[in-house]
């Protein structure tokens, strides 16, 4: 499979039992194939941080306005479920084989211990984590079964990817998405 972005051929990394296909030397974008999905029900949070840590081209970001075609089904184009401008975060799906593609921009950097003091990290990570769940997930329609399905996906992908230092994090935004979910 190739990055629908830079086109350079997905690295499989293997992370709490999942094979998630890296964009690694490019943009770093994931790609969770369906089956992947299923398998992040009971991951404790940080099993996927590995899958930040991956070298990545200088400056180079997924797209914005540019349609991308699904790295696996190569025929379907990839529906964007909503992106930061800030954060450099992009979440689609293809609607097909229903894997998601996702660049968590900014995460990788700021979960860096070198990134700031750890208080100053916090918030990052607090303000990160607010402006995807609270803004953009939010706005999904999540009325709807089948983009709620994906909203719950979508909070479980963040979550495996954020390491375990910020659980109170996790144990607040669980709370919040499937309490009532
Ligand atoms: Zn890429
Ligand atoms: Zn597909």
């Amino acid at each position: 499979m190739n990055c629908p972005s830079c086109k350079l051929e997905l690295h499989k990394i293997t992370a709490g039992g999942l094979s998630v296909f890296v964009c690694q030397g490019g943009c770093g974008g994931l790609w969770f194939g369906r089956l992947e999905v299923l398998k992040l029900d009971g991951q404790s949070l940080g099993n996927g941080k590995r899958l930040l840590n991956v070298p990545r081209a200088e400056g180079v970001r997924f797209f914005r306005n540019v349609e991308a075609i699904c790295p696996y089904c190569k025929t379907t184009l990839l529906l964007r479920h909503f992106f930061s401008r800030e954060q450099e975060v992009e979440v689609c799906q293809c609607a097909k084989c229903s894997g998601f593609w996702v660049d968590s921009g900014e995460l990788a950097r700021i979960i860096e211990p070198s990134f700031a003091t750890e208080e100053k990290q916090k918030q990052a990570v607090s303000s990160y984590f607010k402006v995807i769940f609270d803004q953009r997930i939010a706005k999904m329609n999540l009325a709807n079964v089948d983009i709620m399905e994906s909203g719950r996906s979508i909070v479980k992908i963040f979550l495996f990817l954020c390491p375990e230092k910020f659980q109170p994090l996790k144990t607040s935004l669980q709370q919040k998405f499937f309490s009532n979910l």
